[in-house]
């Protein structure tokens, strides 16, 4: 492409001789426009593709400097060569003001015109690419977040961008010259020592490096950052080492921010705790210094006993106070050099150190119980938890921090089992029973949706006449594996772990309709009896419940009778007349079961609507294992009471013939034994009641 050459000149012989000179040149290609008038030839500029001008200062409309000024501002970056004739003062003048040079006319026909011109031209464009480029580096340097810093050979500063200034607290001007240790004063975060400048360790190695971890910069004002960073040997363009070039940043807000991470992933977020992770390396270290000084150690897994309740009916918020609650008696209760962590829910780890004895963990255990008993104010609220407390101890029950937990978390059960609020030492044999416990709860949530389960019927015979009254029914697990698995050993495990409901559930429906059939199949039978356990009496839907299935089932609510066991009846005495009566209402007998085993309050026991009293089996038992005076004195004593309070009485468990007679003699209304059946699937039992059970029994 052909440079654009403006000459501005009134003289038309010289643009004759320099459009002769410029046109005939090898060094070109040039086109040639001419303005005669600094007026015409700034609008000529305006359509911006001129490369250069050749301007004579004396124009018609501008003379001198003037011309070369308006020229100037109109187009800064272009090369502008003045024209002269034997006086060069002025154009030496417009030389100073920014002009790339002049031609006298004597000289205007020489071959170094084109030549010159041409050079000028790509001088300039080289500058101003390079001007660009410079432009680009500092703005680049001045956006980046990380300081950058610049020495020469002698490890001064020769730059700063805005990040080191903010960093340094120096500004560029006032940081020029000045060594870098001076600038930049480091030293180390432990100990405190002063650091040798990497700038100092690159000039001299000529190598690239970065600082050590934990290096500190303290700032013009004295503050004091913590940095990283890296610093190169600059070069110039022969190679040559030149300075070094420092890159750095602030590492105080990561710093703090990888701590506070650390703190995070082994605290617990609500109660600040030590959490399961860390409470596990505290407990690997207390065994390793306890095996060395040969000193015990104690673990203390506690586990809340009510929280459940508080959480679901005063809300999460509440349960959180609460918990948080527990945290800060539980610190006050140990001593610091002991670790409080929380392992989720309402369980607490404690790790007592330094233990002489198992009596100390005991008298901890004690001070906790007490100490979380007291009532804790939470918003309007006094709430009142207790706590059961498993405790493990190093060595006896385990060489590590998991066997150590776990064991006591299976006493921790132990303490549930004995009544809650109270405190176990492991022993080996909970784990067989707890693995047990374990398993059977799987299994268990499996058997209703495999139909493990099945309902065995048991005759309720009437002493005098010797007929079939009615049935209890008793639920039967037969596992695939395992075989048939007796109520005592899952009932109790489906009751904590709340599966207990929809298998009640199933075992009523199946009950009043299995009854219903065999009603409608013209049997005889005038009530089932089925077992409620506590949890199943407690529900709000309970009655519910009932109701629907006595609907679905076409079941006379008269021909259900339902057994709940003394000690559930009495264990809110109030709460259960109400519900007792709902059901009376509804028509449906209701049976005190395992009479005698509980603590009935007699007072109680005339106000609740009950039909039947059960007489526990044990004491139907000890009327044939003795024969001493007290012999059957409690069954005596129950019938006389069910007969004045107009209860009917049944014996449970009659197994022998001299404890038939004895219930005879007493009038005892009806009784339950091996003796009359054991209980039968429902086809045998259907078959008894038809055939009756036999006389000679009875006579
Ligand atoms: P329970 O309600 O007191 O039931 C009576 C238990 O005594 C039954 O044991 C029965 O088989 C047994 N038995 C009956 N006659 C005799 C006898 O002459 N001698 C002896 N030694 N035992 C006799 P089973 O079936 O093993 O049930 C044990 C307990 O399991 C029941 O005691 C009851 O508390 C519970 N249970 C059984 N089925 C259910 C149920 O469907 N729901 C609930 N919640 N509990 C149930
Ligand atoms: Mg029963
Ligand atoms: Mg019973």
């Amino acid at each position: 492409m052909a440079y654009q050459i403006l000459i501005l000149t009134p003289e038309m012989a010289d643009v004759k001789v320099l459009q002769d000179v410029l046109c005939k040149t090898k060094d070109g290609p040039y086109q040639v426009t001419s303005e005669t008038h600094l007026s015409t030839a700034l609008r000529h500029l305006k359509k911006g593709n001129t490369d250069a001008i050749l301007v004579d200062l004396s124009l018609p409309d501008s003379t001198g400097l003037a011309t070369f000024n308006a020229l100037i501002a109109a187009v800064p970056k272009m090369p502008i060569l003045t024209l002269c004739g034997t006086d060069e003062t002025l154009a030496m003048e417009a030389v100073q003001l920014g002009s790339q040079g002049y031609l006298s006319k004597g000289h205007f026909a020489s071959y170094l015109v084109p030549q010159s011109l041409r050079n000028i031209i790509q001088r300039k464009a080289v500058e101003e690419s390079v001007y660009i480029d410079k432009a680009r580096a500092e703005i680049t340097l001045n956006s980046i977040s990380d300081a950058v810093i610049g020495t020469d050979m002698g490890g001064n500063v020769d730059y700063l961008n805005v990040a080191a200034e903010h960093m340094t607290l120096w500004t560029r001007e006032e940081a020029r010259g000045k060594p870098i240790t001076a600038v930049m004063p480091l030293f180390n975060s432990n100990t405190r020592l002063p650091k040798t400048n990497p700038v100092a360790m690159v000039l001299q190695q000529d190598m690239a490096t970065i600082l050590t971890p934990g290096t500190i910069l303290i700032r013009r004002d004295g503050s004091e950052v913590a940095i990283e960073d890296s610093t190169a040997p600059i070069h110039d363009s022969s190679g040559k080492l030149a300075g070094a070039v420092m890159v750095f940043h602030d590492i105080t807000a990561s710093q703090a921010m990888a701590l506070k991470m650390a703190h995070l992933a082994q605290h617990d977020f609500l109660t600040n705790l030590p959490n399961r992770a860390l409470l596990n390396d505290r407990i690997s270290q207390a065994i390793g210094l306890a095996k060395r000084r040969d000193t015990h150690l104690a673990v203390l897994f506690l586990d809340l006993d009510n929280f459940k309740h508080i959480n679901d009916s005063l809300g999460h918020a509440t349960g959180d106070k609460l918990l948080q609650s527990v945290t800060e008696r539980l610190c006050a209760c140990v001593r610091s050099s002991d670790t409080v962590s929380r392992q989720g829910g309402d369980e607490f780890v404690i790790l007592v150190t330094d233990d002489k004895s198992a009596e100390n963990a005991a008298f901890t255990a004690e001070k906790l119980l007490k100490s979380l008993a007291e009532s804790h104010k939470i918003a309007k609220n006094e709430l009142y938890v207790t706590t059961s407390i498993g405790i493990s101890v190093y060595p006896a029950d385990g060489q590590d921090a998991e066997t150590l937990i776990k064991n006591a978390d299976t006493a921790m059960y132990q303490a549930k089992d004995r009544g809650r609020n109270n405190y176990q030492f492991f022993k080996q044999d909970m784990n067989v029973r707890a693995v047990e416990r374990q398993v059977i709860e799987a299994n268990l949530r499996l058997a209703l949706v495999r139909n493990e389960f099945s309902l065995h019927y048991q005759p309720k015979i009437n002493l005098e006449s010797g007929a079939i009254t009615g049935a209890e029914a008793l639920l039967r697990w037969t596992h695939p594996q395992w075989g048939m698995v007796p109520p005592i050993r899952f009932i109790g495990i489906a009751e904590e772990c709340g599966v207990i409901v929809p298998i009640g559930r199933w075992v009523l429906r199946e009950a009043c309709a299995q009854t219903k059939q065999w009603q409608d199949a013209g049997l005889r039978i005038a009530s089932i009896s089925v077992n409620i356990s506590a949890v199943e009496f407690r529900r709000q839907d309970f009655i519910e419940g009932v109701r629907n299935i006595l609907m679905e089932t076409g079941l006379e609510p008269a021909c259900l009778q339902l057994e709940i066991t003394e000690s559930v009846l009495m264990h809110n005495a109030e709460g259960s007349i109400s519900i007792l009566q709902q059901l009376k209402e509804m028509g449906i007998q209701l049976a005190v079961d395992d009479f005698g085993t509980g603590y009935s309050s007699l007072s109680y026991l005339n106000q609740f609507p009950i039909d039947v009293l059960k007489i526990d089996q044990s004491f139907v038992q000890e009327i044939k294992s003795s024969k001493t005076d007290n012999d059957g004195i409690i069954v005596s004593a129950v019938i006389a009471m069910g007969n004045s309070l107009k209860q009917k009485v049944i014996a449970e468990g009659v197994e022998e013939l001299s404890q038939l007679a004895f219930l005879k003699e007493r009038h005892c209304e009806e009784g339950q034994g091996y003796i009359f059946s054991r209980p039968l699937a429902a086809r045998q039992f259907a078959k008894l009641l038809s055939l009756g059970i036999s006389s000679p029994i009875l006579n």
